[in-house]
């Protein structure tokens, strides 16, 4: 890089320099979100959230808790994002009710309401129900919120949640059923950068919920007897491992690329075995 002013300080093609107190603020609150990220338990069941995804080996890895490839953990500028996009659920749940909503987002202990199946190994939390209020629409209704960025924002304004975002409609349609909410859920999404909001009925896709649901049976199945599920991609090099965009879809790259493809039998086979151990609850 050139310094054209000499002794400013300023490099062309680098970013304005933070003051030092900045950095030690972020340094200090980054360290202090990785900790309590790596202090949170692991889930033991399949989270309705994380179903729509394409591939069924990426969702077992998750399910049972299988450590990421190094350097594929969550770094503490997304934590912090996740972390937003909870808050803009309440924020957006505020609106509604000063609007005149009736919308119900905890039971009287305060948890979420949700649905749980095969045993506690298979779980939903919903973000609420809007049971009545000024619009037209169908009450009860599920209602589902996501704050995305503005090029996500647009994507879904502009195709809908369900082209755009189909992860959302697998984890839309899954809550329609297990909480028998059949009427049309309204999808919200907020901008996180201009507070725009953008919301869509999304009528109920039984034929989704079910393949959806039938997905998690298999994730639980074959994790109780100790097989692994087939990869969904035919090479590492694939999109779906290495993420990009594919067929007008956004893949992240898979945080288990290494192990996946380390493990690679001849043929593809789903023949490894695993430890059960994983899945197993935590004392
Ligand atoms: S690396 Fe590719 S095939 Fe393997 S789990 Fe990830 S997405 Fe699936």
């Amino acid at each position: 890089m050139v310094d054209l002013n000499k002794g400013s300080g300023y490099l062309y093609g680098a970013g304005a320099p933070r003051p030092p107190i900045a950095e030690a603020v972020s340094a200090a609150i980054d360290t202090a979100l990785s900790a309590r990220n790596r202090a949170e338990r692991p889930r033991t069941y399949v989270s309705s959230s994380g179903l729509g995804r394409d591939c069924l080996r990426q969702i077992q890895y998750d399910f049972l808790a299988v450590p990421k490839d190094e350097g594929h953990e969550f770094a503490p500028r997304t934590l912090r994002i996740f972390e937003a996009g909870h808050r803009a659920e309440d924020i957006v749940a505020g609106w509604f009710r000063i609007a005149g909503f009736d919308l119900r987002t905890e039971r009287p202990d305060g948890r979420q309401f949700g649905f749980e199946a095969l045993g506690g190994r298979f779980k939903g939390h919903i973000d609420g129900c809007l049971v009545s209020g000024p619009v037209a629409m169908d009450y009860p209704a599920l209602w589902e919120n996501k704050a995305l960025g503005a090029a996500s924002w647009k994507d879904v304004v502009k195709r809908g949640v369900s082209l755009a975002r189909p992860v959302y409609a697998a984890q839309i349609a899954l809550y329609q059923a297990y909480m028998e909410l059949p009427a049309p859920a309204l999808f919200t999404a907020l901008n996180r950068d201009t507070m725009e909001l953008h919301a869509e009925l999304v009528p109920f896709d039984a034929h989704l919920a079910q393949e959806m649901s039938d997905r998690a049976v298999a994730v639980v199945r074959a994790s109780e007897a100790g097989e692994w599920l087939p990869r969904m991609a035919a090479e590492p090099t694939a999109v779906l491992c290495r993420g990009g965009m594919a067929a007008g879809k956004w893949h992240a790259p898979c945080a288990w690329a290494e192990r996946c493809w380390g493990e690679r039998r001849p043929g593809n086979a789903p023949v490894e075995r695993f430890s059960r151990e994983r899945a197993e609850p935590q004392p």
